[in-house]
């Protein structure tokens, strides 16, 4: 049988004779754990920017991938690759400048409490790391994540991944809080404290001493949560005050996507103990750091020494210098911010004419929209698989996510426009106006 994904509920039909004999061939080499995106799967030989194109040079716009954060192929990121490729690529056991320098200029990027840098390749591995160390600096093993998480793939972090669903086992140290309110509204950070303390009163019930919480600052899997600003604020001193550590998830929110801030926990105006971040770090080089207060590192550093064999290695720090260089050469920041709001406004003009629109949340380019059966008479699951298999036939890629699988997740490169966003809005309406 074909495996397509979760969005999967039609046939393979319009697949060209070469692409349903590569699905084969993929199936019986990959085995029955992976997935393709789509009802009719997308192939892809190139990109550029924010498109990427088929073997028949279709051009697809990109609203979907947040890896290659400054656009698919950065002509500066891949000069750097390729400049260090040919020089030297070693690890981070002999002295080498430029593993020092990339470590200087992302600590920048942060607030002075966080001043050290342990580099991993992948975000399971950094926050596989974040759980050694959080709990060899507090003594306890709890761990507090939302109802939604995804965190990664590792042993510990996919224990702390409830959205893998109910056959993957939560550990029996991890105990999971509701999302934030939907609503947004003002009693958001309250609530969702709230919800942080009564976890931990579990934990302790249990003879489980908490060691952190940890959440993805933009809530992906969980919907897409980002405002009130400044809710996670009461949630990071509950655990505190309970002995814990807060550790920011920035795999997702990190590098200036949300606008407002260059991290998503900026916006909260909290410091987090310690900070996790992948994807968008290399732009597609597989790259990924703890960042950390020097007092935590210290305890960790005492029981063990730390070498990631790849991670941090010459190549990858020219890589992520490059993709700084591009964040602040072409105020991509600033970019997610205008063009965020553009869409935005576009998006709530298109949910007062089409009642499959609900809620729409966000900041910057990460937006999420509620989609809803609408008088359609469908499940809202059916109705998102509906519209993002509808925009992959416009060509258009977005997702869906959320507890319920009915949020549309927009997510473009940051190298995204106004233009590019009219052209998505006129693509989405026209899918919307034919359901
Ligand atoms: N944390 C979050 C919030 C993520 O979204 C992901 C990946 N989707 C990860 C961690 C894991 O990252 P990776 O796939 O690079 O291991």
């Amino acid at each position: 049988m074909t495996m397509i994904n979760a969005y999967a509920r039609g046939g393979s039909d319009s697949l060209s004779a070469e692409d349903e004999a590569l699905i084969a061939r993929r199936e019986s080499v990959l085995g029955p754990a992976y997935r393709l995106f789509y009802r009719t799967p997308v192939h892809f030989v190139r990109g550029e920017g924010v498109w990427l194109f088929d073997p028949d040079g279709e051009a697809y716009l990109d609203v979907y991938n947040n890896v290659a954060s400054v656009g698919h192929c950065h002509p500066h990121v891949v000069a750097a690759l390729a400049r260090q490729a040919a020089i030297l690529n070693t690890h981070t056991r002999y002295l080498n400048e430029i593993v020092v320098a990339y470590a200087e200029r992302l600590l920048a990027k942060f607030p002075a409490e966080l001043a050290n840098v342990m580099f991993a390749c992948t975000g399971s591995e950094a926050n596989d790391l974040a759980i050694r160390i959080t709990k060899a600096f507090t003594g306890g093993t709890g761990f507090i994540v939302t109802e939604e998480a995804y965190h990664g793939v590792t042993e510990a972090v996919a224990s702390l991944s409830p959205s893998l669903g109910h056959l993957v086992d939560l550990g029996v140290h991890v105990r999971t809080v509701p999302a934030p309110l939907a609503s947004g509204g003002p009693q958001t950070g309250a609530v969702f404290a709230e919800g942080v303390r009564q976890a931990i009163a579990d934990l302790r019930r249990h003879g489980i001493r908490p060691a952190a919480l940890l959440v993805d600052t933009i809530f992906s899997s969980d919907g897409v949560h980002a405002d009130p600003a400044g809710f996670l604020a009461p949630a990071a001193e509950a655990i505190r005050d309970a002995g814990g550590l807060f550790i920011a998830d920035e795999v997702q929110a990190g590098f200036g996507r949300t606008g407002e801030a260059f991290w998503g926990f900026a916006r909260h105006g909290v410091v987090p103990d310690l900070v996790t971040m992948g994807k968008p770090m290399g732009n597609g080089h597989p790259m990924a750091g703890v960042v950390l207060k020097p007092e935590i590192a210290e305890r960790f550093g005492k029981k063990s020494r730390y070498f990631n064999t790849f991670g941090g290695n010459p190549v990858s720090s020219a890589v992520g210098i490059a993709v700084l260089d591009v964040i602040e050469d072409e105020g991509l920041q600033q970019n997610a911010l205008a063009v965020g709001a553009h869409l935005k406004v576009g998006l709530e003009s298109l949910a007062r004419l089409y009642p499959a629109i609900g809620q729409v949340r966000g900041s910057g380019l990460f937006v999420g929209i509620d989609i809803e059966a609408g008088g359609l008479g469908a499940d809202p699951a059916d109705v998102a698989a509906r519209v993002v298999n509808d925009l992959r036939d416009h060509k258009v890629l977005i997702s869906a996510t959320g507890p319920r699988a009915n949020v549309l997740k927009i997510r473009p490169p940051l190298v995204f426009t106004a233009a590019n966003a009219d052209l998505f809005l006129e693509r989405l309406e026209s899918v919307l106006s034919g359901l």
